[in-house]
């Protein structure tokens, strides 16, 4: 077989671009709705809402309660590589935000209906915009200060991602764990869920005054009061890098490794050091493939972990990860030698 002959290297136009890079960011509609309610507690939101039609396929809408945009920004929320989130090398080194990439709502317009209504805290009109991703027209319409995003017919653009979508249960039930698994970081904020219609699952926030109280709260509000009865305090205080959390006692092991959270700087992360250093702290305790349930917190100083080694950040890379691994399973053994002591709560940082 012949080769083709050589084609001209030419630049690909900004949509194909963004097409490729939503090849990267959004696998499914969960995976929009990461991305969205990353950026409403970005946007400082104390409550979101979010609310699905057919799985997410058919619509998925966040609206959080944020600073919103100010209708002359709107267009550029859409644009590839744009972002209020940072500016510099610097910045980046230090970022605090869930996002930074500025490419999460581009990725997400080029293979779905993207419209953005919005009504900034700054603004001193008394009304909201509303951008229609696709004509880029806006029209003013009503809102309360913050933020709705709506993604509609996700894929269309891109049938052969759209085949390899599951049932809509099953959409939504990852759809349901990406909010989970931000509800279990944020007990400072409400969220709600709805699905086609009705209201599926609900987390209030709890007074911020005892963060302890509240995150033992919303880990019993999303995980089930089982888990809290079934798990110990863990706690570990470095210089620069601290533990805490929750861990399941032996006999609430699992088979399927489903109910094992860790966050690093409040971001939902699955790293393989910390699932390491988890695992061989059970070494003793747990036989065979039972899976250990826990929600692990850890604070590091962010110039200590880098944050931009993937697309959807779930991955993070510790500058030193020996340390990380010691202090999670030190913090885990501690607990589970002395579960009556552990038993007592969580002490949050
Ligand atoms: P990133 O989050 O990496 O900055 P995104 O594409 O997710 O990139 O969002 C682009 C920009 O749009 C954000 O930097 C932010 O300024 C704005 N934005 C997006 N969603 C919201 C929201 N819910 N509330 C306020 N601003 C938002
Ligand atoms: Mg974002």
């Amino acid at each position: 077989p012949g080769q083709q002959p050589r084609r001209p290297i030419r630049e690909l136009p900004d949509e194909l671009i963004s097409q490729i890079a939503a090849g990267e960011v959004v696998e499914r509609p969960a995976s929009v709705v990461r991305e969205l309610v990353d950026n409403a507690l970005d946007a400082g939101a104390t409550q979101i809402t979010v609310r699905l039609q057919a799985g997410g396929v058919r619509l998925i809408a966040v609206e959080d309660d944020g600073c919103g945009i100010p209708r002359e920004e709107l267009p550029r929320a859409l644009k590839r590589h744009a972002t209020s989130k940072i500016q510099s090398l610097t910045e980046l080194e230090a970022v605090d935000t869930m996002g930074f990439r500025g490419e999460a709502l581009a990725a997400i317009h080029s293979i779905a209906e993207v419209s953005l209504l919005s009504r900034s805290a700054e603004a001193t009109e008394s009304h909201a915009w509303l951008l229609h991703g696709r004509t880029g027209e806006m029209t003013p319409a009503a809102r309360t200060t913050g933020t709705t995003v709506e993604v509609r017919e996700l894929f269309y653009a891109t049938p052969a991602r759209r085949k390899f979508l599951k049932s809509d249960s099953t959409e939504l039930a990852h759809c349901l764990e990406a909010v989970r698994r931000h509800a279990l970081a944020r007990p400072d904020v409400s969220f709600a869920v709805w699905h086609d219609g009705k209201l599926i699952e609900q987390w209030r926030a709890t007074a911020p005054n005892d963060p302890a109280r509240a995150l033992e709260r919303r880990l019993a509000d999303v995980l089930g009061e089982d888990f809290l009865a079934d798990s110990v305090a863990v706690q570990w205080l470095g210089p620069g890098l601290q533990v805490w959390g929750r861990v399941g006692l032996p006999d609430a092991a699992r088979a399927r490794a489903d109910r094992q959270f860790a966050y690093v700087n409040g971001r939902y992360v699955r790293d393989k050091v910390v699932a390491h250093a988890a695992r061989s702290a059970y070494e003793d305790v747990l036989h065979g493939q039972r899976q250990p349930v826990y929600a692990l917190y850890i604070a590091i100083d962010p110039t200590r972990v880098d944050v931009n080694v993937h697309p959807t950040k779930i991955e993070v890379r510790f500058r030193d990860s020996r340390e990380v691994h010691q202090a999670v399973r030190h913090a885990i053994e501690q607990a589970l030698a002395a579960p009556r002591a552990s038993a007592a709560g969580i002490s949050v940082p």
